[in-house]
């Protein structure tokens, strides 16, 4: 399961950007939001924010990693 952003919380550090090994995410001034095509379901994302601005739900649903 890709993660899930909660909007209200980002503050648009860039930090989960900087993680992504994929470059998954994309920062844009209204906020984030993840492109699932690149997304590999690492978690790296959610574990360095914060903010707590990103969910992600485990186990994982797939094996891609
Ligand atoms: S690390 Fe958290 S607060 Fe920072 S841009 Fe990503 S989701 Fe937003
Ligand atoms: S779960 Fe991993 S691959 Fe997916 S957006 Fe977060 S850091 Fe990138």
């Amino acid at each position: 399961m890709i993660p899930f952003i909660l909007k209200d919380l980002c503050v648009l550090c860039g930090k989960c950007v900087e993680v992504c090994p994929t470059q998954a995410i994309v920062l844009e001034k209204n906020g984030i939001y993840i492109n699932e095509e690149f997304c590999e379901e690492c978690g790296y994302c959610a574990s360095v924010c914060l903010y707590n601005a990103i969910n992600i739900s485990f186990p994982l649903s797939t094996n891609k990693i």
